[in-house]
């Protein structure tokens, strides 16, 4: 509903009179002296009354977290308060606790509803309950029933949200006697948030709110033609100063802040977005009340959708509305400048977007919560890059700090102490210093080579999928890279990297790498890698569905995509390429194909070779084991992928915590299989590598050396620990050893070697 300047703007739509006629009264209400429960019960009925409901009440929070019936139309006023539901009790519970609207035709049926005698409500069918949120808290439920049994609709959930928003403001204000008390959560204890962690570490130190959100406090337009004017110039502004970031020349064009702004630059030219925030100005708001209206409904809307991607994009949205919020309150460059930022901070904050934790300075950032977050979420992975502690799921974290109050940051056991006492300070800081002294011995390794005490070298390299991990090939020590997980710059992009962004991103990847060399694995998407533009069908079991090559061999323009920019980026250097999910010698027959054919194009366009080209193959799925002596006759080089190695062996899903761990990777049948793949490799002369989680633990890596592993691959912080223990090791022996426990399917192979490690003074870490 564009307008030209200057032109007559509608007031409302013609559908919507009585919102109008709604919010004219809702402004009358609150404009009236009156004491609070007064005007509470008045809300009530007037929302009553629009929207033909039979009931409508308001729960208020108490600090325990429970709900207390605070105004009723329609059930017993005798009820109020006195109904009490505690924590997540009954679907008012539940809504609260989801901070998402509940949408019932049929309560009573909903196994969750939880009948209340006193209220009289046994007699109403439909239940439609909204939070009442201000900033990201919930403080209550605002609720209709109905007796019959309906469905309310989008505009009814609105409805319901935009004045849900008015109680909330009216709360705030302190104008309800008792609620203020009821809401009011305690800033000065003591207090412990379990979260999740997302990226380990453990870190003290001083909490910063990142970008204290905007909180609206005018919702109320009182000249909706100057509000849509306001709405459009931020709306400009916003795209403008996106695109002004984009083009801005301190961005490597290659950094993944260039993909995570392109994303949002979509986001922001979204037609439908812009739509809905017109219609909720020519509904009455003000210019922010509609971006808080538009944010909380898309919201609910794409948390209905269990899709790990259309969480990732509520992240992103949420992080553009409050751009666009910060933008209308004129302080688009808002949050703490980085010369203000402790030099011990911790970042607290209720959502944040990869790119915006890339905006702090990574010398004065010690950890990082966030109220949502998963452990695969992209500002995990940012973090984890970072090498930043990050805890996730840190439920209510925002509305129980202050800024600069102390906390401790556990990401090994997913705990956030706010405030915390002497003691647990003194606990956390011996933690911290044995990490650090720790820390300092691997440092002393750094430049060390990882030879055993009988003259065993052994290539340690580490594992990279962003552009901000490559300092850590320097600061560890690594002699490589040696699996580059290119999925992730794709996954935080909206859009499919185009060519130049590719070999941009390649090029500044080799450059980094300075000389050492680097192994690309080509796309590994499918499972839980999910890729925003491409689209997918249902698969009952993904992990085992259309992915990695076998989309690479159906989608061949996208996978030559890749291979071009590797050979572009690669230029006079070595280029290894590694192909993941290999689970037919003959599919490397077909890479080799297509391969051959950009090879052949390069020539043709007249572009540099890379002076060396290697294709290998990620052992990864086990019917290869059995085709060895076929597979690796095509192929230059091979690493296992262990984690998936582990997961199709076992059939025990590496993402499901209850069976995640259940069978262990030293016992003989992985192990078997392990050594069988090394005799081949052997025989072959193929190089071998291990490039899963296996390989950063020293117990298992010192296994692997056993087993005639002589490269292998980890993440960056463990490359210390494990050359620590293999310079105490005897690569002979411990052969030896597990042989001998190999052949007698010894149950606790674990078991023993480590008493072979206590016994040999090897360092386990
Ligand atoms: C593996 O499977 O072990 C591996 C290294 O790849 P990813 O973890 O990316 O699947
Ligand atoms: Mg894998």
């Amino acid at each position: 509903m564009a307008t030209k300047r200057g032109e007559e703007i509608p007031i409302l739509p013609p559908s919507e009179p009585a919102l109008r006629v709604f919010m004219r009264r809702l402004r009358e209400i609150m404009a009236d002296p009156g004491d609070g429960q007064a005007r509470l019960d008045r809300i009530v009925r007037q929302i009553s009354g629009l929207m033909v409901a039979e009931v409508c009440s308001i729960y208020l929070k108490r600090q325990d977290g429970s709900l207390e019936l605070f105004a009723t139309e329609g059930l017993r006023p005798t009820a109020v308060h006195d109904t009490r539901l505690k924590r997540g009790e009954g679907l008012v519970g539940r809504c609260a606790e989801l901070a998402q609207p509940i949408n019932e035709p049929d309560a009573q049926a909903h196994p969750a509803f939880s009948f209340r005698p006193e209220t009289g409500e046994e007699v109403y069918q439909s239940l439609l309950a909204v939070p009442i949120q201000r900033a990201g808290e919930v403080m209550g439920v605002l609720v209709v029933q109905n007796r019959t049994r309906k469905e309310y609709s989008d505009e009814d959930v609105e409805i319901l949200q935009t004045t849900a928003m008015v109680v909330a403001e009216h709360l705030v204000s302190g104008a309800v006697a008792g609620a203020g008390g009821a809401i009011e959560f305690s800033k000065s204890a003591s207090v412990v948030i379990k979260g999740q962690p997302i990226s380990d570490g453990i870190a003290l130190g001083h909490v910063v709110l990142h970008e204290p959100r905007i909180v609206v406090t005018r919702l109320l337009a009182e000249d909706p033609a100057a509000e849509m004017r306001r709405l459009e110039a931020g709306i400009r502004e916003l795209r403008a100063s996106l695109d002004e970031m984009l083009d801005h020349e301190h961005l490597s064009a290659a950094g993944e802040h260039q993909e995570v702004l392109e994303a949002y630059r979509m986001f922001a030219h979204d037609k439908g977005w812009e739509r809905r925030l017109n219609e909720a100005v020519l509904g009455g708001l003000t210019a922010e009340a509609a971006v808080e209206r538009v944010q909380n409904s898309t919201r609910a809307r794409m948390l209905r959708q269990n899709d790990p991607y259309w969480r990732e994009r509520q992240r992103d949205f949420d992080d553009l509305s409050d751009r666009l919020l910060r933008t209308l309150a004129g302080r688009a460059n808002g949050g703490t400048a980085p010369a203000e930022l402790p030099p011990d901070t911790i970042l607290v904050a209720r959502t944040m977007g990869p790119a915006e934790l890339l905006d702090y300075d990574r010398t004065r950032l010690r950890a990082l919560v966030v109220e949502d977050g998963s452990a695969q979420s992209h500002v995990a992975i940012v973090a984890k890059a970072l090498g930043v502690a990050a805890v996730g799921q840190a439920k209510g974290v925002v509305e129980r700090v202050s800024a600069l109050d102390a906390a401790v940051v556990d990401a090994e056991s997913g705990e956030v102490h706010l405030r915390p006492s002497g003691e647990v300070i003194a606990a956390y800081s011996d933690k911290v210093r044995f990490r650090a002294r720790r820390q300092k011995q691997y440092d002393a390794l750094r430049d060390k080579p990882a030879v055993t005490r009988d003259g065993a070298r052994i290539s340690l390299n580490m594992n990279a999928g962003l552009l901000v991990d490559m300092p850590h090939l320097a600061e560890s020590g690594a002699d490589g890279i040696g699996l580059f997980r290119t999925e992730l710059q794709f996954m935080l992009s909206q859009t499919f990297p185009r060519l130049d962004r590719q070999i941009a991103a390649y090029r500044a990847v080799l450059a980094e790498a300075h000389g050492k060399p680097v192994v690309f694995r080509s796309l590994d998407i499918g499972g839980d890698k999910v890729l925003p533009y491409l689209r997918r069908t249902h698969e009952e079991n993904p992990a085992l569905g259309w992915r990695a090559i076998r989309m690479s061999l159906d989608r061949a323009a996208l996978f030559r995509t890749q291979v071009r920019a590797f050979l572009r980026a690669a230029e006079g250097r070595e280029l290894r390429i590694m192909i993941p999910m290999v689970s037919a010698a003959f599919e490397m027959d077909a890479v080799r194909v297509l391969v051959d054919k950009e090879v052949l194009l390069l020539e043709r366009r007249g572009y540099p070779k890379p002076r060396s080209l290697r294709v290998g193959a990620m052992i990864e799925v086990p019917s290869v084991l059995y085709e060895l002596d076929q597979l690796l006759p095509k192929v230059d080089f091979v690493s296992v992928g262990s984690n998936d190695l582990m997961q199709f062996l076992f059939a025990a899903d590496r993402g499901n915590a209850l069976v995640a761990r259940r069978y262990d990777p030293l016992s003989p049948a992985p192990l078997r299989a392990l050594k069988t793949l090394v005799r081949a490799a052997k025989k072959h002369r193929v190089p071998l590598n291990l490039c899963g989680e296996m390989a950063g633990r020293p117990i298992e890596a010192m296994a692997l050396i056993g087993l005639g592993f002589r490269s292998i691959s980890m993440a960056p912080a463990s490359v210390g620990p494990v050359k620590s223990m293999i310079l105490g090791l005897d690569a002979a022996k411990v052969a030896a050893r597990l042989d001998e426990l190999m052949q007698a399917n010894a149950p606790d192979i674990r078991g023993e070697l480590e008493r072979m490690a206590e016994a040999d003074g090897i360092e386990l870490a």
